[in-house]
């Protein structure tokens, strides 16, 4: 079933599309045009949870018990699915979040092929043998946990959950998947693909609401594992809820940096830093929110970053030639004003932007001018918190002694750069860096699919992180010890 975008949606419990037990709903209207409706969602409480789970909890065997090829076969009928919606869901995706039409493209191409990547792990779920006396057998037999529940962020409300149900799938485990309460039809679209595709009701619920329902999700007894993406408060927070006998797999926050040093090509620094800061209108869990810069070259630096703040084309992602859409959220324009606010009382120098843009073509969403600061420094709240918008904190060093330790002084370890064409420095970098992605002339943004992804320190739990092929399965997947005497 595919419901019509601006209509009521429901949510997907026991192989049956239904309401809200309460009844009530929530609605998301588009970013960058308030007045439009993107669509009516249930607000699922405890009832639902309670529903979705009990039913995937009784029933989550049959789906373990599916051949790995049929899992792999179904996967795969789902990528066919989305990828034959590729253009509309990009223009859902676009309509729902925000992003530009460009930058919606890329999450559609991308989620299948994830699906495909993961579809191809169903077949190499092995286990070991070990030596043993007396023709005894020693083995590790390796099972799917059980129920998953998956929450996920709206920032790629496709890429990141086909990053979390793929893999669960493949695995034979049931997901209890409940999106962001700001992309909830894109939430949907994934799961009617699944369900077109051959994913059966045993095996797959959708539980629309926000954090109230990730509560409730997460603290009911029969979920064995949670994957969470989000901010860093709300992983804390789940962590504490899950406790030290459930599985628990978080990618959270960011204060991404990039490392400007006087052999940098100021050119490419503008570019890639532009790229990182500004590209889904800075709300990129690896998004770049520091530029740590040597002082022989940050006036020149700062300049060449406003030039092209002056020139950035914002508005609606759908129309053509737009390199920046509107934040997501009238939360999220508020938190940028407001951290625009803080940084200049604290003494950052304002030197572009961070405004809003209310002009008759810019009025009915949340446009703003991406900010620079300049004069920042470490303990500035603009240097050391996540503000998930398009705000960028230039930071002054001597050295590149000096430029890691600032880049380092933050609870965050997720993305961070260098631009440099010296390798010795960039392998230092790569070498001293607290982050769990290291980027040389590359944006922070932008990950391979098929490479490890996760943060350190408060930005990814330190195991079970989110990777590719095995590393990934280890999460989905429980090993027991088997002992076979003849
Ligand atoms: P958020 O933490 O507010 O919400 C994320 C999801 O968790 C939503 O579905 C929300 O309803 C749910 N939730 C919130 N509080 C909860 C709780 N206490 N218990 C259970 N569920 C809860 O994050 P957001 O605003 O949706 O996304 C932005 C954040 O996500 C940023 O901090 C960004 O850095 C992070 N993010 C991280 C990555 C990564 O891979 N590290 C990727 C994308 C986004």
């Amino acid at each position: 079933m595919t419901q019509a975008s601006g209509a009521i949606m429901s949510n997907y419990i026991a192989g049956e599309w239904a309401a809200a037990a309460s009844g009530g709903t929530f609605e998301r209207r588009n970013p960058a045009a308030t007045t439009a409706l993107v669509g009516t969602f249930p607000q699922s409480e405890q009832a639902d949870v309670d529903a979705a789970v009990g039913y995937l909890a009784a029933r989550h065997g049959e789906w373990a018990d599916v051949t790995p090829e049929r899992r792999a076969a179904i996967l795969h009928r789902a990528a066919d699915i989305l990828e034959s919606r590729q253009e509309e869901l990009a223009r859902e995706l676009v309509r729902e979040e925000g992003k530009t039409l460009a930058e919606a493209a890329m999450e559609t191409r991308r989620t299948p092929a994830n699906l495909r990547m993961y579809a191809a792990e169903a077949f190499r779920l092995t286990g070991q043998t070990f030596p043993s006396g007396d023709g005894a057998l020693v083995l590790t037999l390796r099972q799917p946990v059980g129920v998953v529940a998956a929450i996920t962020p709206w920032n790629f409300p496709l890429n990141i959950p086909s990053r979390k149900l793929g893999p669960a799938l493949a695995a034979g485990n049931a997901v209890v998947f409940k999106p962001s309460e700001v992309t909830p039809l894109l939430g949907q679209r994934l799961v009617e693909a699944l369900l077109s595709a051959g994913v059966p009701a045993s095996a797959l619920a959708l539980l629309q609401g926000g954090p109230a329902t990730g509560r409730a999700l997460v603290a009911h007894p029969d979920v064995a594992a949670v994957t969470f993406t989000g901010s860093t408060a709300a992983g804390q927070a789940i962590h504490a809820a899950v406790g030290p006998a459930r599985r628990c797999q978080l990618e959270m926050g960011g204060k991404n940096a990039v490392v400007v040093l006087e052999d940098s090509d100021l050119d490419r620094a503008t570019s890639v830093i532009a790229k990182g800061a500004f590209g889904l209108a800075g709300q990129a869990c690896t998004g770049t929110s520091r530029v740590i810069v040597h002082e022989a070259v940050h006036d020149d630096l700062v300049t060449r970053l406003a030039k092209y703040v002056l020139d950035v084309r914002v508005g609606d992602g759908l129309a053509p030639g737009m390199q920046m859409g509107p934040l997501a959220t009238d939360a999220q324009l508020a938190k940028f004003l407001d951290y625009v606010d803080v940084a200049q009382r604290e003494g950052a120098h304002l030197v572009i932007g961070g405004e809003r843009l209310d002009d008759p073509g810019h009025a009915d969403g949340y446009f703003v001018r991406p900010a620079v600061f300049d004069s920042v420094t470490p303990e500035m709240r603009i240097a050391r918190e996540e503000v998930f918008g398009p705000l960028l904190a230039f930071l002054r060093v001597c050295s590149e002694e000096e430029a890691v330790e600032v880049a380092n002084a933050t609870e965050y370890g997720l993305s961070a750069g260098i631009i440099t064409r010296d390798v010795a420095r960039a392998l230092r970098f790569a070498r001293q860096v607290q982050a769990g992605v290291v980027k040389v002339n590359q944006p922070t943004t932008g990950m391979a699919m098929n490479a490890p992804f996760g943060g350190m320190k408060n930005s990814s739990t330190q195991i079970y992180k989110e990777q590719a092929g095995d590393a990934t399965m280890q999460f989905y997947t429980v090993d027991k010890t088997v002992y076979v005497s003849p």
